[in-house]
């Protein structure tokens, strides 16, 4: 069994309807679903589900199930129960999942403003960070800042490709000019385009146009270790 991930195709999805595939200790697996499981750094996404008789199933958090392709639902402690094969309607907390989309975004601008491998990273609804293997004293929060925001006001389209491993060995031109790797042995890999900024694998979730982010800040630079030094940065406007 697999949950079909509606995200990945529309990340703009804020309500669907679904059928119950499996109910366990760890919370709710439907068929399909537009909440987005944690990973890749991001922290899975809440909202609500609807049984058939209108009861509200609150949904706290969202995980990855016992393969990377399956999807675990979370309710708050104290649900109604709710039963194989039951159809729902879901709706995903639209405002959290638009901030954490703005950031993500902002982050991949901000990979290609600091030139340095990335090690780590972390988004969440009100702030998100990248990890640089780079010198301390080379990172500087006002040009940061300005130079992201510099991208941002390019206001470009995003563009989400699909590419076969076979299309990507007959390309190693294109992987030259990705700012990550891509992995191999899937069969094929998502990408995130930015025309003229970026080119990455990623599975996340990110906005249709960059001018959405608005504007970011630096919030602090702080060493987290040798090869770690971490970037956080918010949204200078929250809606
Ligand atoms: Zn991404």
């Amino acid at each position: 069994m697999t949950t079909e991930l509606l995200f990945r195709n529309d990340a703009y999805l804020t309500s669907a309807t679904a059928t119950v595939a499996a109910v366990s200790e760890r919370g709710i697996e439907l068929d399909q679903t537009l909440f987005y499981p944690m990973g890749g750094g991001q922290v899975g996404d809440s909202g609500v589900l609807w049984n058939a008789g209108g009861e509200r199933i609150e949904i706290i958090d969202t995980r990855k199930g016992e393969t990377a392709d399956r999807v675990v639902h979370v309710p708050a402690p104290g649900s109604p129960a709710i039963q194989v094969g039951a159809p729902v309607r879901m709706e995903i907390d639209w405002q959290r999942r638009h901030k954490l989309m703005r950031l993500h975004t902002a982050l991949h601008l901000m990979s290609c403003v600091i030139t340095a491998p990335v090690t780590g990273g972390n988004i969440v609804p009100d702030k998100a960070r990248l990890d640089f293997d780079i010198e301390l004293n080379l990172l500087n929060a006002e040009h940061i800042t300005r130079e992201t925001n510099a991208l941002i006001a390019r206001a470009v389209a995003t563009e989400t490709v699909w590419i076969s491993d076979a299309e990507l060995d007959a390309q190693p031109d294109l992987v030259k000019t990705m700012s990550v790797q891509p992995p191999r042995g899937a069969g094929r890999v998502r990408l995130l385009r930015i025309p003229g900024i970026d080119l990455q694998p990623c599975g996340g979730t990110h906005v249709a146009n960059i001018a959405e982010i608005g504007g970011i800040r630096v919030l602090r630079i702080r060493s987290e270790g040798k090869h770690n030094k971490r970037v956080e940065i918010a949204l200078t406007e929250s809606g």
